[in-house]
């Protein structure tokens, strides 16, 4: 719970306008626009003032951005539009080359997304984006902030991407105290009530902008914001308090045993995820699986037969629901071995071609 306001005044933020009865002027969307026009971020997928970005951009930027930071995304956004250009490009390329130049950027349902999303565009729409929310909603890996995204940047369409920068700005503005994610609704409906009548782009790029760059999870610089004479957390005094977040559920850490076979000729065995769930369709080395305490019976999971040593230290990697720990059983074998049925043997120059994951780089680090 955030500590409550100092202003006896201020009231919970319950009341439909959620603004309590501090005497604060509303938000004026047209002050954050001018503001947006002074302190704007250059940002590769963004467009020239005055001008509108293409929806293929957007996409893509905005598929990237999620759970990714704008520095970790800047070189795989130039990578993947200087590789396919257009929608219609991405949907003629393989799943596999799109996991393989997604590798890194993490939560790679995003990539399957990215390319299943391209593919319907070319082939039911003629490689042209559907400029309204519900056309774009109905694509599939589309979700509501990457349709408003799309809808609001590249189509000028009367619509607000609510990402965790807007939620923290609305949940500032209006001392929103019901905890997210429960929170979500209530400030995706605030948020809604601060659009202005026209620069619908312009709008949700400067909301993003303002989180990210004054209205900060730590230390927000309150001086220089546009909507300071607005803000009921800022006149109470405790901004950071905001938006208040439900108590996390600590994360389990799973365990396993991953099968580093290494052929006499430098191949090393490898097999293809499934499809669907976790780092589907990409690369691994055969592994035990990943189960919370010890893996029982190791050997039994081993792809082949061979004399399997145990490495010391392990492999960690952290994903969303768990930590994971692996260790590592090496083996040598001769360079005829034949692959089992699944797997694969992969030379180092294959290497770049296949879709390794992180923690399955941080594995292959072992093969010396
Ligand atoms: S006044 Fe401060 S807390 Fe309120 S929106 Fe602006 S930066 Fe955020």
């Amino acid at each position: 719970m955030p500590a409550r306001a100092s202003l006896a005044s201020v009231s919970p933020p319950t009341k439909p306008a959620g603004r309590g009865d501090v005497a604060l002027a509303a938000p004026d969307p047209r002050a954050l626009l001018r503001w947006y026009d002074r302190h704007r971020r250059e940002l590769p997928w963004r467009a020239a003032p005055g001008t509108r970005q293409d929806s293929y951009r957007v996409f893509l930027s905005e598929i990237m951005l999620q759970q990714t930071t704008v520095v970790t995304v800047r070189p795989y956004y130039a990578a993947f539009l200087a590789r396919w250009p257009t929608v219609a490009a991405l949907a003629a390329a393989k799943l596999e080359e799109v996991l393989s130049a997604w590798a890194g950027l993490g939560y790679y349902a995003r990539a399957r997304n990215l390319h299943a999303c391209a593919r319907a565009v070319a082939d039911a729409h003629g490689g042209v984006f559907p400029d309204t929310e519900a056309g774009l909603l109905a694509l599939p890996g589309i979700g509501p902030y990457t349709a408003a995204a799309i809808a609001s940047i590249a189509h000028e369409r009367r619509a607000a991407p609510v990402d965790g920068n807007w939620e923290r700005v609305v949940a500032r503005l209006f001392a929103v105290e019901e905890a997210l994610p429960k929170a979500r609704k209530r400030l995706r409906a605030l948020a809604e009530t601060l659009l202005p009548d026209a620069r619908f782009g312009d709008f949700a790029q400067a909301m993003m902008d303002l989180g990210a760059t004054v209205c900060t999870p730590r230390k927000p610089a309150c001086i220089l914001c546009p909507w300071r004479g607005s803000c009921v957390a800022q006149a109470q005094g405790n901004p950071e308090a905001y938006p208040v977040k439900a108590a996390k559920a600590a994360r389990p850490t799973r365990r396993g045993v991953a099968f580093l076979a290494v052929r006499a000729d430098g191949a090393v065995l490898v097999r293809s995820r499934p499809e669907k769930g976790l780092l589907g369709g990409m690369s691994e080395v055969p592994s035990t699986p990943w189960l919370e305490g010890e893996p029982a019976d190791p050997a039994a999971h081993a792809p082949l037969a061979a004399p399997w040593q145990a490495l010391n230290g392990t492999v960690g990697h952290v994903f969303s629901h768990f930590a994971l720990e692996l260790t590592v059983w090496r083996a040598r074998v001769a360079a005829g071995t034949p692959a089992p049925a699944g797997h694969r043997w992969v030379k180092r120059e294959g290497f770049e071609a296949e879709a390794f994951p992180s923690v399955m780089v941080k594995v292959l680090e072992y093969i010396d």
